[in-house]
């Protein structure tokens, strides 16, 4: 759609950000009978984006996702520490898979158009304003600017955070880089995972293999993310550079911890924007997912009150605290503790998490979107709490 369509137009909601949190939002919406424009600022849904699309079967049984998308299927896992001791792990059923982030994005947009919702590419929001009647969005496209009117706002932006800073609702806690390539390695057969120095500062490398041969290597990393990749990439074998014309990794930030607060006066973040990431393995899609239906929810709630104010909308930051706020915050203290261990006790832990059988509790009750629980299992096994008790107590914890 272009941009002349909508001169002046009013819309109940408008939606700010084309990824799968916006555009589920911009399904749940349409589909209540609201008027819903969604504004993206690339000129393709899904294009180019930089995401290992891992998500849980989970995500696709509660929601209608686009099976088509699925590029992988994961059972198997091997975990390396810095040392290569290898913990495997292997779940009973295929829990996970893995999408084509291009063809989800996009078959999500089809679905969110079919709906009634309507998409603008090519169209970014410069900023937005608000008083007791509307939102107005300022919108900017190749052929000049524009202004948009609707009596509710959603921020899907997702790692671009000017517009909910400007209208003081912040920025998650930190970014962590995120990077990544994708190349034709057949001898990696399940996932595998690497902590310690060489991989990664602060969180992991990954190399997750795909159906038709691919496999996707990438790093969250607070250090050197070229790096890192370089270091899976030699590990496993792999012929070329991560620097060379042929690999090219693509880097995207990743956010760490949720925003000082998540709505205002007729506005609502969902998503990544409002840094609903797992702050354990750095997953947003099906946060994301998630945050648009509670986010929906309460926005429907308004159209029936027709109340819009902060004070109404701050349900939703009720309800996803309720389901995401203990995740997000477990992981946090988890990644805090963990990321000032250096590599020898990494080694030490991967040693006591097979002495405490951790893989056998993690298979038979680990869940791939909600580790709290295993968090907590994970801190009180005998021998894993006794390699950090020590570490703690000698003040060996390697910064
Ligand atoms: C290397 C890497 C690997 C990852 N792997 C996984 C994984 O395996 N599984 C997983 O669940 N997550 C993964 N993630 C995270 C995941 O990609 C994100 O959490 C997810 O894309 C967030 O979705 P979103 O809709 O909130 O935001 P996004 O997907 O970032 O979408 C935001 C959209 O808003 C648009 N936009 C921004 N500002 C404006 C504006 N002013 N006007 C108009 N449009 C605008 C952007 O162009 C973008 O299209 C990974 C991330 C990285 C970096």
């Amino acid at each position: 759609m272009v941009l002349n369509d909508k001169n002046n137009r009013f819309f109940d909601v408008i939606i700010v950000g084309g990824g799968p949190s916006g555009l589920h939002t911009a399904s749940f919406l349409a589909d209540s009978g609201l008027s819903v424009a969604l504004f993206e600022k690339n000129s393709e849904i899904g294009k180019d984006v930089v995401c290992s699309g891992v998500i849980s079967k989970e995500a696709f049984s509660r929601y209608d996702l686009p099976e088509e998308a699925i590029v992988g299927r994961l059972k198997k896992a091997d975990l390396f520490s810095p040392k290569g001791i290898c913990l495997k792990y292997s779940h009973p059923e295929e829990a996970v898979v893995v999408v084509d982030r291009h063809i989800f994005d996009k078959k999500l947009a089809e679905i969110a158009i079919n709906k009634g919702a309507e998409i603008f590419l090519d169209t970014e929001i410069s900023s937005i304003s608000v008083n007791d009647e509307y939102v107005k969005a300022f919108i900017k496209t190749k052929e000049g600017k524009n202004e948009v009117n609707a009596k509710i706002c959603v921020i899907a932006t997702g790692i671009n955070y000017h517009l909910q800073t400007s209208l003081g609702l912040g920025r998650p806690k930190k970014i962590v880089k995120g990077i990544q390539v994708e190349t034709r390695l057949e001898q990696i057969k399940h996932l595998r995972m690497y902590w310690g120095n060489r991989f990664s500062t602060s969180f992991f490398g990954w190399a997750i293999p795909l159906i038709d041969g691919r496999t996707r290597i990438g790093v969250m990393t607070e250090g050197d993310a070229l790096n890192s990749i370089k270091n899976i990439m030699s590990d496993i074998g792999h012929s070329q550079d991560a620097s060379s014309e042929q690999i090219k990794p693509k880097r995207r930030g990743i956010a760490f911890g949720t925003i000082k607060r998540s709505y205002a006066d007729r506005i609502i973040v969902v998503g990544e924007a409002a840094g609903f990431i797992k702050t354990t393995t750095g997953g947003g899609i099906y946060y994301g997912l998630l945050s648009a239906e509670m986010a929906s929810e309460v926005i429907k709630e308004a159209f029936h009150t027709g109340k819009f104010h902060a004070n109404t909308l701050s349900r939703y930051e009720k309800l996803w605290k309720g389901t995401l706020g203990k995740e997000i915050k477990y992981g946090e203290y988890f990644n805090k503790l963990f990321s000032k261990l250096g590599d020898n006790s990494l080694d030490q832990l991967f040693n006591a998490a097979i002495q405490d059988n951790l893989l056998t509790h993690v298979t038979n009750n680990g869940k791939f979107d909600w580790h709290k629980d295993t968090i907590v299992k994970i801190i009180k096994s005998p021998n894993l709490r006794r390699v950090l008790w020590n570490r703690l107590r000698d003040g060996r914890i390697e910064i």
